[in-house]
């Protein structure tokens, strides 16, 4: 390519969208030309995944719960009820059960049948998690796939899959991790990955370790 034609690449970046991305905004266009729908409603869909829906959300309730023991046990027994009074956005939480990683048991979360993951705390699905491969295999290897994403797990560390349907809805609270001690919620949420409570990853002790608090 030579410079002329970057240049011209550059200036026209439209002409690299997909045909997906085109489609939708001639959609988006149509809609709101006929006036069915208003600029300001897509900006704030859009607004609203970027910012206020996400993995940032469970990693709050993950760190609230490492400091908080009775939040814990609300958490862990009806955690639909226990989020209730953060208002979160996104949906997918009606029956939110969470499940606690042990140094015996190790928890993953799956849906087999399609891609069922509960929005309103850990945001859009990544694409590994609908991909066939990861939804049979977590099931049937959950160990050999595991260590494959970068997960080794001792042979005495049970795993246990749980497969989400329309109607349940899973979510990992990982353990936390050494060297956190006297970490605010806000540091704690901040070493919290969404791999973490979908239950591929553990937790790394903090890059603060071993440094006084
Ligand atoms: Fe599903």
């Amino acid at each position: 390519m030579n410079d002329d034609q970057k240049h011209h690449d550059h200036d026209h970046d439209h002409e690299e969208k997909s045909p997906q991305a085109i489609r939708t905004e001639a959609l988006e266009s149509l809609l709101i030309e006929k006036g069915l729908l208003s600029e300001h409603a897509v900006d704030d869909v859009i607004a609203n995944y970027a910012q206020r829906v996400g993995p940032m959300n469970g990693a709050l309730l993950v760190a609230r719960a490492w400091t908080d023991a009775e939040f814990k046990q609300r958490l862990l027994s009806n955690a639909t009820q226990a989020i209730a009074e953060y208002d979160f956005q996104g949906g997918q939480v009606d029956h939110l059960v969470v499940v606690e990683n042990t140094p015996e048991r190790h928890n993953a979360v799956v849906c087999t049948l399609c891609s069922c993951y509960p929005w309103a705390v850990l945001g859009l699905p990544p694409k590994w998690y609908k991909d066939p491969a990861y939804r049979s295999r977590i099931v049937r290897e959950p160990r050999a796939l595991l260590a494959e994403m970068g997960l080794p797990l001792d042979k005495k560390i049970e795993i246990r899959v749980w497969d989400s349907s329309a109607e349940v809805r899973y979510m990992v609270l990982p353990m936390r991790p050494a060297h956190t001690e006297g970490m605010t919620q806000d540091e704690l949420a901040a070493l919290v990955s969404r791999d973490s409570m979908i239950g591929v990853e553990v937790l790394e002790a903090s890059s603060r370790a071993g440094q006084p608090s």
